[in-house]
């Protein structure tokens, strides 16, 4: 059951920064405006934070476009960035607690999910790229003739990067590690909801050596800061997660404004697939971390449940028993499982989706109703007899809404896994090498995780088939995006030697 929502506990950090990062100190916005960033437990308001708008958003650009045409981050020493890096993660490491305090305050996660998962693989990230930093080089090339042929690659410039809220410090990294580790410089563009955690981040790259100007961080919104990011001139590479609509948004500004390469991560309706030889406690569990991790706010939730009429009746029972088992409260109390949703925003709009689900006419099991009446908490809700025309199949929820379908054979629920714009990710459950091969091939998106889910190494690429995305983030793939490629040809005088 629920616990229930006490007063919340006081978190042990202070908000030390609230100002724009530009140039390596904290500034005001130009404006001198704020705009409040709040606590997802209570409503009520953390700090209030400067709030960027285009002339701070080209005031950061050009502080980017200086530490890369005349400063010495690109021109350093590959090993001299990689020390940098190595030193920021570091302090990363050394800060951990209150970093994720600030974290779980600003967005409402569990604490010891900051603490012991999320920081953690931010720290992991950094230490990642920054081992790529040195590897980085081109190719000797044979051509049909007497040259000598090689490609240089090199950064790409000014990278604006635009961040959502619902892991703030993990999408920070999965940005600035790469482009870093690459020479190029950044202007990031924080969540709205979720200013405080990238701030603190940064300003520990600063202490670790990066040069000022290469690693800028404007809070703002994203019609304002966003868009003026998006669409500057100066910006030489955009890197976009978010909504599926603001992508396509930020896509157009991107090509109308000087064509900057653009890597977009958006939003998804994933399957998870529970065939009849699963062993079904292990699958409920499974299923359940799939939609319920993080609040349900993760781009890759397993939002669609899908499991075989065999077993489904089982499974359903068992699903509900689950759902009503988590433990929602006070993000930082011990042993929480779920917190608040971020804002009043996401909020109306999962609770529209449970009726939208009611009125429809799936079977509401569990749930169905905020939790408390403070704060943006809602019941763990888990609805069966779900169809695929429903809205709530259809539509991203982002919430912790559980949907439970029902399949009879493999050949229907690929079809039907498939029958949607999205492409995130997909969940696979049996124990049947053959039919776990079958399903990754089968299936259109850009991660399958077979018996695990969520499982985020630095190493593996993240990113959508169709309308979830364009590109790849984390792994050596994620280098491209931050890279241009040189080629250099000059004649060999005497070929014969
Ligand atoms: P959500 O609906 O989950 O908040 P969004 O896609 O709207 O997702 O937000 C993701 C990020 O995109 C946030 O940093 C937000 O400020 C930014 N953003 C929103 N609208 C725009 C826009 N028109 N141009 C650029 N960035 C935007």
């Amino acid at each position: 059951t629920a616990a229930a929502i006490e007063e919340p506990i006081k978190p042990a950090v202070q908000v030390e920064y609230t100002q724009l990062l530009i140039d390596g100190k904290f500034v005001d916005a130009a404006s001198g405006k704020t705009f409040p960033t709040l606590d997802p437990r209570t409503g009520e308001v953390i700090a209030h934070v400067a709030e960027g708008h285009s002339e701070d958003v080209d005031r950061a650009v050009a502080a980017a476009r200086k530490a890369f045409d005349h400063g010495p981050w690109p021109k350093m020493t590959a090993y001299e960035r990689q020390k940098i890096l190595l030193r920021a993660a570091d302090l990363i490491e050394k800060h951990n607690d209150e970093i994720a305090a600030l974290e779980t305050w600003d967005n409402g996660k569990p604490y010891e999910q900051s603490a012991k998962i999320e920081i953690p693989m931010l720290v992991r990230l950094i230490r990642y790229y920054a081992g790529w930093a040195d590897k980085i080089h081109g190719l000797t090339v044979p051509a049909d003739g007497p040259y000598h042929v090689q490609t240089l690659h090199e950064p790409i410039g000014v990278a604006g990067q635009i961040i959502p809220w619902n892991f703030p410090l993990l999408m920070f990294a999965w940005k600035v590690g790469p482009a870093l580790a690459c020479g190029n410089t950044i202007v990031l563009k924080t969540a709205e909801q979720t200013p405080l955690s990238a701030l603190y981040a940064a300003k520990l790259f600063l202490e670790a050596g990066l040069p000022p100007g290469v690693l800028n961080v404007v809070s703002g919104f994203g019609p304002t800061a966003g868009a003026a990011l998006a669409s500057h001139m100066e910006v030489d590479k955009l890197a976009f997660t978010g909504s599926t609509d603001t992508g396509k948004v930020v896509l157009e500004l991107a090509a109308k404004s000087n064509l900057k390469p653009v890597t977009l991560e958006l939003g998804g309706k994933s399957p998870f697939i529970v065939c009849e030889d699963a062993d079904i406690d292990q699958a409920v569990e499974l299923a359940h971390f799939a939609l319920f991790f993080n609040q349900g706010q993760c781009c890759c939730a397993g939002s669609r449940t899908y499991v075989h009429e065999s077993v489904y009746e089982e499974f359903v029972e068992k699903a509900k028993a689950r759902a009503l088992k988590r433990v929602v409260g006070d993000p930082f109390k011990g042993g929480i499982e779920q917190g608040p949703q971020i804002d009043s925003d996401q909020f109306e709009k999962i609770l529209r989706y449970i009726r939208y689900g009611v009125e429809s006419g799936a079977t509401l099991e569990t749930g169905g109703d905020r939790l408390g009446n403070k704060g943006f908490y809602i019941q763990p809700t888990v609805f069966s007899n779900v169809k695929d025309d429903m809205r709530i199949a259809k539509e991203e929820i982002f919430g912790p809404v559980q949907s439970i379908l029902k399949f009879k054979d493999l050949g229907e629920v690929v079809q039907r896994a498939n029958n949607t714009r999205y492409g995130l990710a997909a969940g696979v459950f049996t124990k049947n090498i053959d039919t776990a091969n079958i399903l990754t091939r089968a299936l259109r998106v850009g991660t399958v995780w077979v018996n695990c889910f969520d499982t985020f190494d630095a190493a593996i690429p993240f990113g959508g088939y169709k309308m979830s995305g364009q590109g790849r983030e984390k792994g050596e793939y994620s280098l491209k995006n931050y890279l241009q490629v040189k080629a250099v040809v000059n004649p060999l005088k005497n070929p014969a030697w």
